[in-house]
């Protein structure tokens, strides 16, 4: 991926645990590296076509300078949070902290935090059977719409299928929704989980009845098999509410397990 990189822009700031850091305060360096696609700035020439590095700088020196911080990382993870609420094209951006002042008794160059954030792409089944379905479905995608940290590029239509795993119970409404965004696997499960509470989720049996339920299908080409996050979902490939919708979306996504194509997936009936 193409990068626009600012190196070691000097900034005075009061970040440090100890107290004569916040009260005299000392020079950092910060470097910065946006990843975003230049090639059509490399053809029109515009500004409008890239990101404006002047307005990267602006943006964290004020982050940085604003106020006194303990923790470089802390400094840092403000910096990268300004710049991706208010750069939206931009598909990864790192930012590296150096305090070359810093309170050691050893000669040394600098001590430094590096963080990075990437662009994801993930999948998020939906569906519900309880209640208003077009409704719940809908406030779904509402709540997932509204997250600073997401956006949505597609969604799938809504399709009535018969409940799966335990069949008597009401029919259900499924989709799939495929976002953009900022958070880690577990961030993205712990919104779906959130949202879940929000709506009225209630646990009361495996696969029963739902107001509404949110998973993560496919996060990039990840694989994880973590005690509370399976990713691919694990029953995925088994259900036709998941990959008919799926297959309207993404149907050149690729399952990471299987390694084929999210078309060529033929669900059992
Ligand atoms: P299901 O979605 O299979 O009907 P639940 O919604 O009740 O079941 O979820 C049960 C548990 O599944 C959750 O506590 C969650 O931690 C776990 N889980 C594992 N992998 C995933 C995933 N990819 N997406 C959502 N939940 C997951
Ligand atoms: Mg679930």
């Amino acid at each position: 991926m193409d990068k626009i990189i600012l190196k070691n822009l000097c900034v005075f700031a009061r970040h440090g645990v100890l107290q004569f850091e916040k009260e005299e305060g000392q020079d950092f360096y910060l470097t910065i590296e946006i990843e975003r696609d230049l090639k059509a700035a490399g053809d029109n020439d515009k500004l409008s076509s890239t990101v404006d590095y002047a307005k990267i700088a602006d943006i964290a020196v004020h982050v940085f300078a604003d106020k006194s911080y303990n923790l470089i990382e802390k400094a840092a993870e403000d910096v990268i949070e300004a710049i991706i609420e208010r750069c939206p094209s931009i598909k990864g951006v790192m930012v590296e902290v150096s305090k070359p002042n810093a309170p050691l008794n050893v000669k040394f160059e600098t001590a430094m935090v590096r963080i990075e954030r990437k662009l994801h792409r993930a999948y998020l089944g939906i569906g519900t059977n309880m209640g208003d379905l077009h409704s719940n479905l809908e406030k779904a995608v509402e709540s997932i719409s509204i997250m600073k940290e997401t956006r949505i590029s597609a969604v799938s239509n809504y399709i009535m299928t018969k409940a799966w795993g335990k069949e008597d119970q009401d029919d259900y409404l499924n989709a799939v929704v495929c976002v953009e965004t900022w958070l880690d696997p577990v961030e993205l499960l712990h919104f779906c989980q959130d949202t879940e509470k929000l709506m009225g989720r209630v646990r009361l049996e495996k696969w029963g009845p739902r107001i509404i339920d949110l998973d993560i299908l496919l996060f990039d080409d990840l694989i994880i098999s973590e005690p509370n996050l399976v990713i691919p979902h694990p029953y995925m490939h088994e259900r036709d509410f998941v990959i008919a919708p799926l297959k309207e979306i993404a149907p050149y996504a690729i399952h990471p397990l299987l390694r084929t194509f999210i078309k060529d997936i033929k669900v059992e009936k």
